[in-house]
């Protein structure tokens, strides 16, 4: 049996990371299986579902390089087919006509419940089941001849061939509706598996007041995409050995569904970070330097008149701290501008604390004598300075780190002062001197 798994979302504007791990876990089932990935848009709720709103799914999809088997599926397309099995199911009186309510507006369609427990196999959660009388006949077509989600949803599987169905646990309760379903229709129902929920530290549902909770949120932010893959896939699942950071291939080699935990998985943004950093390591420097240029120039941040190679150096000078592309015009902009803002606490702290000003003085002296101007060499300088005048190289540092960035946070201040370079440090610390020094 080819395995033939789907992803079946409805557009809504938004994809929310729940629905795209979902996908992430079809595309690696049947990739692992060597099986196919179909995609079928869910867009019957037509007022959401505008051109818009699927083409938002569709990017993120090609954004995560979740590529699909074939063309996609819209349901709107297959209301006929719908309407022709719940006439089916009606002539085998297996589902019955109402006018619900009684409100006159016509009657709907609605399937009749077998009247015995219903059971499945979850290839997460083990055996489920469900009592009869805790089993409700429903509405599958409305009054107004549209098909509801259930119908749609167990016809399209079928008319697709799906054979695993990957989804979130808030369909669970459905499923008992659609192994109902698939029995009257006559069709062998696929395997199930439902994933289990997304949450936050307080272990409640995973929302966008987390931080990002939308695969484009994260794309803005400047994720990587195989960082944001990886991790998704990471959450309720596990290769089975202790490996995190791992490629696409690896993880459809290792990808198996008596791996996916049942128990909620929770989204940890620090977590997430240190991923994206990790794949960035992966990543060469060209690459690297495009992506915080074009990051720098998405915040509105990136002037013309930049230098490359400065900004090359920047970025080098940055290293690890760079986690996500966003980072250098988030926490660098001062390298760029040297109209930089100054942080009110640090100048508190270290240019306005006794003695600092003094310092600050003796070591734009010390340090327009560098020559070259090298990160041991301001270094070895400033080592001169404390030695000569007794001063511990705490006293030293932190003066200078503001003056030349606003900060009392950057990279290692040696390497910083040498990227920056000799004219801009100087012009740097006599404009902090004209502010600050009174
Ligand atoms: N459109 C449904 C959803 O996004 C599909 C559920 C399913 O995968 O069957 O929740």
């Amino acid at each position: 049996m080819t395995i033939r798994t789907r992803f079946a979302p409805s557009p809504t504007g938004n994809v929310h990371i729940g629905n795209i791990r979902a996908a992430i876990y079809n595309w690696l089932f049947s990739r692992h299986g060597g099986g196919e990935f179909l995609l079928r848009i869910e867009d019957t709720d037509l007022e959401r579902s505008t051109p818009a709103a699927v083409k938002t799914v569709l990017d993120s999809l090609a954004w995560l390089g979740l590529t699909y088997d074939g063309e996609p599926l819209y349901q709107s397309t297959q209301k006929a087919r719908h309407l022709e099995v719940a006439e089916m199911l009606l002539s085998k009186g297996a589902a019955y006509k109402e006018d619900k309510g009684g409100t006159g507006k016509g009657e709907c369609i609605i399937f009749k419940m077998p009247g015995k427990d219903i059971s499945f196999h979850d290839e997460v959660k083990g055996d489920l089941s469900k009592k009869a009388e805790d089993l409700k006949d429903f509405v599958i077509v409305r009054s107004d001849g549209s098909p509801v989600f259930h119908l749609g949803n167990v016809v399209d599987d079928i008319t697709m061939g799906i054979t695993h169905v990957i989804r979130g646990d808030d369909h669970v309760e459905n499923t008992f509706k659609h192994m109902a379903m698939y029995e009257a229709i006559g069709a062998p129902a696929p395997k199930f598996a439902h994933l289990p929920m997304i949450v936050n530290a307080q272990g409640k549902p995973y929302s966008k007041r987390d931080g990002a909770a939308y695969v484009g949120e994260f794309q803005e932010k400047g994720f990587l995409p195989e960082a944001l893959f990886n991790s998704l896939a990471l959450l309720g699942w596990s290769p089975g050995d202790d490996r995190e950071v791992m490629t696409r291939e690896e993880m459809v080699a290792a990808f198996t569904l008596d791996r996916v935990r049942s128990a909620p998985s929770q989204l940890d943004m620090t977590k997430l970070l240190w991923m994206n950093g990790e794949h960035l390591k992966r990543h060469g420097p060209d690459e690297i330097v495009a992506g915080c240029r074009a990051a720098m120039q998405r915040q509105g941040r990136w002037r013309d008149g930049i230098d490359p190679a400065y900004f090359r150096a920047v970025v080098a000078c940055m290293g690890e701290r760079v986690r996500l592309y966003g980072d250098v015009g988030e926490q660098a902009a001062f390298f760029f501008d040297d109209e930089f803002p100054y942080d009110e606490k640090s100048v508190k702290k270290r240019l306005l604390k006794e003695g600092a000003i003094g310092i600050l003085r003796e070591e734009l002296a010390a340090l327009e004598a560098v020559e070259p101007f090298t990160a041991a060499a301001t270094d070895a300088a400033l080592h001169a300075l404390g030695e000569r005048t007794g001063r511990q190289m705490g006293d030293l540092v932190h003066p200078v780190r503001v003056a030349v960035s606003g900060t009392g946070v950057g990279p290692g201040l040696f390497d910083m002062l040498a990227t920056m370079g000799k004219e801009r440090v100087v012009r740097r610390i006599r404009r902090t001197l004209s502010i600050y020094g009174g």
